[in-house]
């Protein structure tokens, strides 16, 4: 485990560390005990103008996007560094986030993953030809859509960062990326390192540290940035795609969740008890896909929440980077406050099966501590069924039918993910097939892949993350049509 507790980081423009031109920081407390972790760039409009002036000439006048085995090379190199200073990107990120070290280590190994995915695929990223009559041949070739701007979140920052932005630069843009306020040294860390390799051309990557009401606006609004790639919540998503519309940017949206797990009473219950604890507390709750509501069969209830609530209660909570630790705090003070509004009135119209306080003193004193909560059976149309709470937060509901599960499955806005547990495979298949979800996992949960596309049904996004389809939506078609009939 690194030693180190602090890091300073400027703005990351036209390959260079700069400050802003305001020459304003801004300081990140770790969420376990309020000590400063960060100071990076509080960055304006100016830096993001220039940042885009650079990710635009870099476009235009590097062999970046003609290039694929460079591009290749370069995020093939990036990862083996990355590699190399795990334990430091790993420490940075529990520090900054809260969560627990173990799953920090896990969130970069992913990273490094998707980076690997995006420098394998790149190299076969083809366009196709046709010949349509006897004199002619089309070729349809795929080109970078141009500058890409990249809004972060703060819940994954680091797998995030390479599995939502980064295939924009495999498929040959150029980037302007803001990370989010809280966890910005998390992501310049990684720059840090690709600053090592030297072989990434000169503005084809831009880092911009700043608030989200001011540097993301500009990103949003900036005239030669040609698409944002958002990832966050619906509602700053909604507005996102709004502003874009001014601009006729192209906009891929990675958005909330409202994810059930429908447990069936001949669902093999010893696997899935663990699956659906880490569904609903990994990161303390603060997970797009989070399997926040339990769709669960009544003939087996009484049984499955005895054991469960057992479980839950088992859970080891401290400071992220102590190595036992099994559930952080969360993010911010105002996070913990809006996450015991929605406990609060979840205790109002449902049953308290365990969790539902605060823990405030002793090692957790200092800390934005939440204790496990389990609610069963909310009113189908209740805040804490319908809204995502984003925090360590469990909704119950009972079924007895199979459609009745379905349902409930889709009783919400949102559709990112969603889970299956039953031994019969028919079964299975029919109801996987009527949820509304980008993904369904069956006796299993949270296996995300780089080869496997990721995203919303509804307000939970447009566009999909990962596998193919996660780069090719950084891809324009043209078609190039050549006549070969002599005059
Ligand atoms: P958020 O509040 O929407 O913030 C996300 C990013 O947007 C941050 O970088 C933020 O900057 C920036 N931002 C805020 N206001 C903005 C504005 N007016 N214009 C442009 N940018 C703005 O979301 P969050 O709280 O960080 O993340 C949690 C949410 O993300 C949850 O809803 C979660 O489900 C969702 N999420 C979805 C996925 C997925 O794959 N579907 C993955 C992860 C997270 P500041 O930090 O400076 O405010």
């Amino acid at each position: 485990m690194t030693k180190n507790r602090f890091w300073e980081f400027k703005n990351y423009i036209n390959g260079q560390w700069i400050d802003s031109f305001g020459k304003e920081t801004m300081n990140n407390y770790c969420p376990g005990d309020g000590e400063l972790v960060s100071t990076v760039a509080k960055s304006g409009e100016e830096d993001v103008n220039q940042a885009v002036k650079y990710a635009k000439e870099a476009l235009e006048q590097s062999d970046w996007s003609y290039d694929p085995r460079l591009r290749s090379d370069a995020l093939n190199e990036w990862a083996r560094v990355i590699k190399e200073n795990h334990e430091e990107a790993s420490a940075i990120l529990s520090l900054e986030s809260g969560k627990p070290i173990s799953e920090a280590r896990m969130e970069v190994s992913n990273a490094i993953n998707y980076l690997k995915y995006n420098a394998g695929a790149i190299k076969t990223l083809y366009g196709r030809s046709n010949s349509i009559d006897r004199n002619t041949l089309s070729i349809m070739s795929r080109e970078p859509v141009g500058v890409v701007g990249a809004i972060l979140p703060w819940n994954y920052p680091v797998t995030l960062f390479m599995r939502d932005a980064i295939p924009a630069l495999a498929a040959g843009n150029t980037l302007v990326f803001k990370p989010a306020s809280q966890t910005s040294a998390s992501n310049m860390v990684l720059i840090k390192y690709l600053h090592e390799t030297e072989l990434m051309p000169k503005g084809v990557i831009n880092g911009i540290t700043g608030q989200g009401r001011v540097i993301g606006d500009r990103l949003i609004n900036h005239p030669d940035i040609d698409m944002i790639t958002f990832t966050g919540s619906s509602e700053t998503g909604k507005n996102i795609m709004k502003v874009c519309a001014d601009t006729m940017k192209k906009v891929s949206l990675e958005l909330g969740g409202k994810s059930p797990n429908i447990v069936f009473a001949d669902a093999d219950i010893d696997k899935a008890i663990p699956y659906i604890i880490k569904a609903a507390f990994s990161n303390a709750g603060q997970l797009c896909t989070l399997g926040s509501r339990l769709i669960l069969e009544n003939s087996i209830a009484e049984m499955f929440l005895d054991r469960l609530v057992k479980e839950v209660e088992s859970l080891k909570i401290g400071h992220g980077i102590e190595e036992d630790t099994q559930l952080g705090p969360v993010i911010s003070e105002k996070q913990m406050n809006k996450i015991m509004g929605y406990i609060e009135e979840g205790k109002e119209d449902s049953w308290l099966l365990t969790g539902g306080f605060r823990l405030n003193v002793g090692d957790y004193a200092k800390g934005y501590f939440i204790a496990p909560t389990l609610l069963l059976n909310p009113p189908i149309k209740s805040k804490v069924v319908q809204e995502e709470i984003f925090g360590p937060v469990l909704a119950i509901q009972t079924f007895d039918t199979e459609e009745e599960a379905i349902e409930l499955a889709n009783c919400t806005d949102f559709g990112l993910a969603s889970g299956v547990w039953t031994q019969d495979i028919s079964k299975a298949m029919r109801v996987s097939r009527k949820i509304k979800a980008g993904t369904c996992w069956i006796n299993c949960y949270n296996k995300l892949f780089p080869e496997a596309e990721t995203g919303g049904f509804k307000s939970s996004g447009i566009g999909r993350a990962a596998g193919l389809e996660g780069i090719l939506k950084y891809t324009e078609i043209k078609h190039i049509c050549i006549d070969y009939l002599q005059g």
